[in-house]
């Protein structure tokens, strides 16, 4: 077993982190206070080939691969969970797209994204169901050479951006879920006001309304009536995203309590000198590690792993635990910041917020435990 990353995924590591410094510190607040990504941001990006890490060359992207996408991904979320969630978002749709498209829509959908051009979304959850999409209400209707879609998405990351727009819809003549490809703001395509998130502020959080929406025959993402294997696979590459995000948000609070420990006074001494302190800081140590290894892991069999069902039991196990050990973590940085932590001046605050997105996208913990469980026990 070699845990050593090789020399391209150490570069990519520290390309992500000049960025993060350099191009999103700088604008974090801006971004929190706002609730928007400045566009210059998301073109910067893509200038330094950091959107489209793992998709193949001939598509826009670097051919890196997921475990690289992983380590950039997690240098660029610690500086702004906005920025880190809207990435992974896009990297949902459009990795619904690579891994399901035809040439064609490879060919069309996917250059924009790693350009920069465009935001990818992916939509599933509607008022009615998040956790179980197999109760998904939309509908495709077939209409010659078209499809014509009605439905309402709720909480949608990215709808607000162009781009294509990854979406299910119960197909009425075979009553079964099939996947399409929306070009966003197509004719019969609105979106609600953004919601306004307590977490991961500044990335784009809209309900869609698709309203005889039609999409022509081509758009039809695999095959008709696949649209569920294609919903849990994709989410299942999602994950990486997701969870990069919450091991992101552990990093960021581990560091933000080892810098408070050693900054603030207790009787002229740093605050890390009580045990209580050292315990703590321990123990987030242990918990940024082992996000770590289960993150990397994660992106190291999205590039090796051919069983897609195995690999979304996986991915589903690194989100549980990765997700709740965020929440975890940012609570215990908070305790060692005491009452400052409930400050807004202070990041821990931020931080303590964004925690708890992880555990609650893309299915909730207990969710991705069933899907462990059932996978086990089959
Ligand atoms: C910032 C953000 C970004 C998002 N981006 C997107 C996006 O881009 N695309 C998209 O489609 N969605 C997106 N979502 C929605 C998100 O993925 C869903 O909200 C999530 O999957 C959970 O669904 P729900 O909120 O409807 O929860 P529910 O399904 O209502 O679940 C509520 C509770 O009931 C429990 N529960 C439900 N069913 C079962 C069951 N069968 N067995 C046991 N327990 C159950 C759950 O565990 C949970 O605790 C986003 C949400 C947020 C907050």
């Amino acid at each position: 077993m070699d845990f050593s990353l090789s020399k391209e995924q150490k570069l990519i590591q520290q390309l992500a982190s000049e960025f993060a410094e350099k191009y999103v510190e700088p604008v974090s607040n801006q971004i929190y206070e706002e609730k928007r990504i400045p566009e210059d941001l998301i073109k910067a990006l893509a200038e330094y080939e950091l959107l489209g890490i793992p998709f193949p060359e001939e598509y826009g992207g670097s051919g890196a691969g997921y475990l690289s996408y992983v380590l950039a991904l997690e240098q660029i979320a610690k500086r702004s969970a906005g920025l880190g969630v809207t990435i992974s978002a896009s990297m949902l749709g459009a990795g619904a797209i690579m891994n399901f498209g035809n040439e064609g829509q490879k060919q069309k959908y996917l250059p924009p994204v790693c350009q920069g051009q465009h935001l990818a979304s992916f939509a599933f959850t509607e008022p009615g169901t998040g956790s179980d999409p197999k109760q998904i209400e939309s509908t495709a209707r077939k209409e010659g050479n078209y499809f014509i879609l009605n439905g309402t998405k709720r909480f949608i990351s990215n709808g607000s951006y162009p781009g294509p727009l990854v979406v299910f819809a119960r197909d009425t003549e075979i009553n079964s879920i099939s996947a399409f490809i929306v070009d966003k703001f197509c004719e019969g395509y609105s979106v609600s006001q953004p919601w306004n998130k307590i977490c991961a502020r500044g990335s784009n959080l809209v309900d869609i309304y698709l309203q005889d929406v039609k999409v022509p025959e081509e758009n039809l993402l695999g095959e008709r009536g696949q649209g569920f294997p294609i919903l849990l696979t994709s989410i299942a590459f999602g994950k990486i995203g997701t969870s990069t995000c919450a091991l992101a948000d552990t990093l960021a609070a581990f560091e933000e309590a080892l810098n408070y420990a050693k900054e603030k006074l207790h009787r002229g001494e740093p605050i890390a000198k009580f045990q209580a302190i050292q315990l703590k800081i321990a123990d987030l140590a242990i918990k940024y590690e082992l996000a770590r290894w289960l993150c990397y892991r994660l992106g190291y069999l999205a590039d090796t792993m051919k069983d897609w069902q195995q690999f979304a039991k996986e991915a589903a196990l690194t989100k549980s635990c990765v997700g709740d050990n965020a929440v975890h973590a940012a609570r215990i940085a908070m305790e060692i910041h005491g009452s400052y932590g409930l400050m807004e001046d202070y990041k821990i605050s931020r931080i303590y917020n964004d925690a708890i997105l992880g555990s609650q996208i893309e299915g909730v913990s207990d969710m991705q435990k069933l899907i462990v469980a059932n996978n086990l026990l089959k």
